[in-house]
């Protein structure tokens, strides 16, 4: 059993008002507000932050944003900073989603500016990395997946490492309905391990939660949460509901 406390997050996307979102989450906090064996981080549109904080106040649950800009403040028309998350009380943010590299053209590089600004300001970035399906036919995995984490976590300093936290998304499975089997995403899972050990030392390695991505939903869930290096999931349709995201929380409280 690993020491790692299972995360589960959910990525609400483009969806839910300020109000409804205000609603889902207090749903969410009267049936797991209190609960403390999983980390739960709630990740609401910039306009649902401030009444999802709201909401959330005095429970275990967190809140994570979708994307930030990598500069505190300035001309950038549209964009939101660091600083700016954490006084919404935002501790989490959304870093290189698939959705961010494909329709907004988010690049390894920016991506990596971004990872170490969330650092500085005390965010934890939840780094997503994952291959196409093309990527995945002609072998190149675990490939991308090295190019992807190795380029996002430039200049990381082993001593802030262990507030990282990695989605491996594979794109293929996000929003379709296919998943991962546990075997693909367990190799991944160790692979991305064995690049964190290289890069921060096996001791930081072993505190840094790797998230699973991709259609997962309470009747896969257990399966997934139960290999040796998944520590938990990033969710996106099934964090719509409050029944389908509290099932996950309690898959991933059933195998802590
Ligand atoms: C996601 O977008 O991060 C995601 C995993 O979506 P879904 O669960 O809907 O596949």
């Amino acid at each position: 059993m690993s020491s790692r406390k299972k995360l589960i997050a959910g990525n609400w996307k483009m969806n839910k008002t300020a109000s409804d979102g205000a609603a889902l989450v207090s749903e969410l906090v009267a049936t797991i507000g209190k609960q403390t064996d999983v980390e739960v981080v709630l990740c609401p549109p910039f306009t649902g932050l401030e009444s999802a904080a709201k909401a959330l106040d005095g429970s275990t649950l967190k809140l994570g944003a979708q994307n930030m800009h990598f500069e505190p403040s300035g001309a950038f028309t549209g964009e939101v900073s660091a600083p700016m998350l954490r006084a919404l009380f935002t501790t989490h943010v959304i870093l290189g989603h698939s959705e961010r590299r494909s329709y907004f053209a988010e690049t390894d590089a920016l991506i990596n500016k971004k990872v170490l600004a969330a650092l500085k300001n005390q965010l934890r970035p939840i780094l997503c990395v994952g291959e196409s399906l093309a990527e995945r036919e002609s072998g190149a995995t675990l490939k991308v997946v090295q190019t992807q984490t190795e380029a996002a976590l430039e200049g990381v300093a082993k001593d802030q490492a262990a507030s990282l936290v990695i989605a491996y998304e594979p794109v293929w499975a996000i929003g379709t309905g296919k998943v991962a089997t546990t075997e693909q995403a367990q190799e991944v899972h160790a692979f991305i391990r064995g690049l964190l050990t290289k890069l921060f030392t096996e001791p930081v390695a072993q505190k840094i939660r790797i998230l699973y991505g991709g259609s997962m939903k309470p009747a896969n869930a257990p399966e997934l949460l139960a290999q040796k290096d998944i520590d938990g999931g990033l969710i996106g349709g099934a964090s719509l509901e409050a029944r389908s995201f509290v099932e996950l929380v309690k898959a991933a409280a059933a195998v802590v």
